[in-house]
């Protein structure tokens, strides 16, 4: 198995629009450092046949997946509807055609309603002599606390708590990937003792944020689960990379767009 980070930014990505020049707010962290440059949070999760399973689709998609040379996807999951998770949705369609079938998709039931509603042309009834002139999914409703079988993966589903929405958490084997979350409950926590790397939501190294890890809150999680190799993800504009690199303790370490993880 194989993961891939698409991106490890913050809802915004950094830089964030903006910018005395309008190249760009960089907040805190140094523009000159290129693992500074992140793009919405995504993954994907290669299996050994070299299928890819796609966990969110953000508005990045396609700069994401071309940087990456990943030319085709085999199936996506969802964390949550929030729109940097999601608004790369229509991107689906060139997946469709390469794929040259409806894109099997997983999601919960929450999530589902909400892509729905907010993308209602993917989900009318689809005619295979028009193509894929649009997205075209075939929606799997899956639910925390479950584990399904995604392209021959076992992918056990947990409950993140994101301040005013629930999300998925994701754990294929000893990998999990926990982004967009603020509270983990004990039936999360147990899930993920025993992990060789997890990759967790970290958006800033200050106080504590409504909807989001801080540093801190991270250290107390690493200190409790152990695992081997903790990647920080979905990072703020006060997490500079080389400033992290120095002064996080063995075993934590700042992700960055492009990294990949063999397991
Ligand atoms: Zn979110």
């Amino acid at each position: 198995m194989k993961v891939t980070i698409l991106g490890c930014g913050g809802s915004s990505g950094s830089p964030q629009i903006g910018g005395a020049d309008g190249a760009g707010e960089w907040g805190e962290i140094d523009s000159a450092e290129p693992r500074n440059r992140r793009n919405r949070p995504s993954i994907v999760i290669e299996n050994k046949a070299g299928q890819r399973l796609l966990v969110d689709t953000g508005p990045d998609l396609r700069l994401q997946l071309t940087a990456q040379k990943i030319g085709r996807i085999d199936a996506v999951l969802y964390t949550h509807a929030h729109a940097d998770h999601i608004a790369g949705l229509d991107e689906i369609r060139i997946l469709n055609r390469i794929l040259d079938a409806p894109m099997p998709a997983y999601a919960d039931q929450k999530c589902w309603a909400e892509l729905e509603q907010r993308f209602d042309y993917a989900f009318r009834p689809w005619d295979p002599a028009k193509g894929f002139f649009r997205p075209v999914l075939v929606p799997h409703v899956v639910a925390a606390g479950e584990t399904v079988e995604i392209l021959g993966l076992p992918v056990t589903l947990f409950a993140q708590n994101h301040g005013y929405i629930s999300t998925l958490g994701l754990r294929v084997q000893n990998f999990a990937y926990s982004t967009d979350v603020v509270r983990l409950d004990e039936a999360a926590l147990a899930g993920l003792m025993g992990l060789d790397v997890w990759v967790v939501d970290c958006f800033t190294s200050g106080g504590p944020h409504p909807t989001h890890a801080n540093l801190a809150q991270v250290l107390l999680w690493v200190a409790r689960l152990q695992p081997r190799r903790t990647i920080l993800t979905h990072m703020g504009p006060n997490m500079d990379f080389c400033s992290l690199q120095r002064s996080l303790p063995a075993g934590v370490e700042p992700g960055f767009d492009g990294m990949v993880i063999e397991f």
